[in-house]
């Protein structure tokens, strides 16, 4: 029987989602999209200790600003809710006593104080990695070592107890990961993992495979690092007798440091300057807010496009992908196995082809608001030439108020390294020269003014490179911006020629 895709996100309200978090989502998203199938949000809140709030309206958030919201979630609600394992407490209790009758989990007493005891007396036997497991659970507090009244009566007295997963001594479990091909782990290495705490609250694995089970999960896609996690995740699908309708497990390459070595973590984005939020982030216990890349300017799709090659690849040399064309290309088939490299230059790259893909009247609108904070007042037919003049130099949005403002308001500074480089005596008269020519130029058309120019400095006998800069600095304080004779053309005839003359009176004075 073919079933229906559904994929989930299943992400834990525990802080901000960090960027690989939104690439899990993205390829859930992209794969229910390609199969007309459901995208679902859950949120597995399960451990209260870790709950930060305000973590989950930050996933909705940052779903909602790439446009990758789900088809089922705590917002939408849907046919398998509730989405937040915290309302679903009394269903885990009922597959954990499942699991006891099965005799595949039992009751454990230990107090914290046993359990450190039991560590200590196996790192004193030297034991690689002490743990609760089939063979340290025969010296502990349990329903497998105790006498069945007193399991009953402690039960019954309200002693703390937990529920533990009685993994078998030595199996072999194989498993086959979409991603990874045949995966083999022996079950000596696994542990009792704890599947209901002494709060009654489920633990992730129990809460996580029930959920996936009740919920319909077709395919489990998450980061490697829930790899180590999938052996027990299958046994409980077997146990639980759900072999038939297990998901498929895709784990997705961990995301390297730009170096190239290493998971790449807030405090390598930090040391390189980039975000690693999607969106930005006010701790509530801090109160730091740390901008994502939203507020840097990142467009969602240059980031969607960025992130779906990290990990995935089209399998020819095309690039850029709109929305509709990943859902179109992805499949599970074509995600590699080896760790990414971060690479935020790759980043900008795509944010830059995406903001030359916008129209003029799209862009002005970043213009706009700033142009509004400063008071500067703007003909808006202006500020869509401006966008189109600088479309090709901007990466951010950002930048087009950055290079932009002084082509609305006269530069505050002249760039003084500039002047004493470029601004001679000689250049400095003839632009003297050159302003009455520009003062009776009938049309201030860019090609006109460029046409007047170079026949006043074939006569003056000055080259136009050396000029170029000398006319730059005196509009616009540097000597590096947006082509010359087109920003001359939006600052317009009477401002270009008051700018002209202001330089030459605020130049000569610091000179002399
Ligand atoms: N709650 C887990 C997380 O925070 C989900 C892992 C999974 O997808 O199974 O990533």
């Amino acid at each position: 029987m073919e079933r229906t895709i559904r994929v989930r996100f299943a992400p834990s309200p525990t802080g901000p989602l960090h960027i690989g978090g939104v690439r899990t989502a993205l390829y859930n998203y992209l794969l229910a999209r390609k199969y007309q199938g459901q995208f679902v949000l859950r949120i597995e809140d399960t451990d209260q200790n870790r709950f930060v709030p305000g973590a989950e309206k930050y996933i909705l958030d940052t779903l909602q600003w790439l446009g990758i919201e789900p088809d089922e979630g705590p917002q939408q609600g849907g046919p398998f809710g509730p989405y937040r394992q915290s309302e679903r407490k009394d269903i885990y209790q009922e597959y954990a006593q499942r699991l006891v009758q099965k005799g595949k989990a039992y009751y454990a007493f230990d107090t914290p104080e046993e359990l450190d005891a039991m560590r200590e007396r196996l790192e004193a036997a030297k034991i690689a990695s002490p743990q609760y497991n089939a063979i340290s659970r025969e010296w502990m507090k349990n329903s497998l070592t105790l006498p069945q009244e007193e399991v009953s009566s402690r039960l019954h007295s309200g002693e703390p107890y937990v529920v533990r997963f009685k993994m078998p001594h030595k199996e072999t479990i194989r498993f086959y990961d979409q991603v990874r091909g045949w995966v083999k782990v022996e079950t000596a290495t696994l542990d009792d993992k704890v599947l209901i705490k002494s709060d009654g609250m489920a633990t992730y694995h129990l809460a996580n495979v029930v959920d996936d089970y009740l919920m319909q999960t077709t395919h489990v896609i998450r980061g490697e690092e829930w790899l180590p996690s999938a052996p027990l995740h299958i046994l409980l699908y077997q146990y639980f007798g759900w072999e038939q309708v297990m998901p498929q497990f895709v784990h997705l390459p961990i995301l390297l440091k730009p170096e190239g070595h290493g998971k790449l973590s807030k405090r390598d984005a930090d040391i390189h300057g980039f975000p690693i939020f999607p969106i930005g982030w006010h701790d509530p216990i801090t109160k730091n807010y740390t901008p994502g890349f939203r507020e840097k300017g990142y467009l969602p799709e240059a980031l969607i496009n960025f992130l779906a090659l990290l990990g995935w690849s089209p399998g020819n040399n095309q690039e850029l992908f709109s929305k509709e064309e990943l859902v179109d290309a992805f499949s599970i088939e074509r995600i590699g196995k080896s760790g990414v490299k971060f690479d935020i230059q790759k980043a900008n790259w795509f944010n830059q082809q995406y903001i030359r893909k916008k129209s003029d009247q799209a862009l002005a609108s970043y213009l706009v608001v700033e142009l509004e904070k400063n008071h500067i007042p703007y003909d808006i037919q202006q500020v869509q030439r401006v966008c189109h003049l600088l479309k090709e130099r901007a990466t951010f949005p950002q930048d087009f108020w950055i290079e932009g403002q002084v082509l609305f308001q006269p530069p505050a500074t002249y760039d003084i390294d500039a002047i004493q480089k470029k601004w001679t005596p000689r250049l400095h008269y003839a632009l003297e020269n050159f302003v009455p020519i520009l003062q009776n130029l009938t049309s201030f058309a860019a090609d006109k003014i460029k046409e007047a120019l170079i026949t006043f400095l074939n006569e003056q006998e000055i080259k136009l490179n050396e000029m170029m800069p000398v006319i730059r600095i005196a509009l616009m304080g540097k000597t590096a911006g947006p082509d010359l004779m087109q920003s001359m053309e939006i600052i317009g005839q009477t401002e270009a020629v008051n700018r002209i003359k202001a330089a030459l009176e605020t130049i000569e004075i610091s000179r002399s």
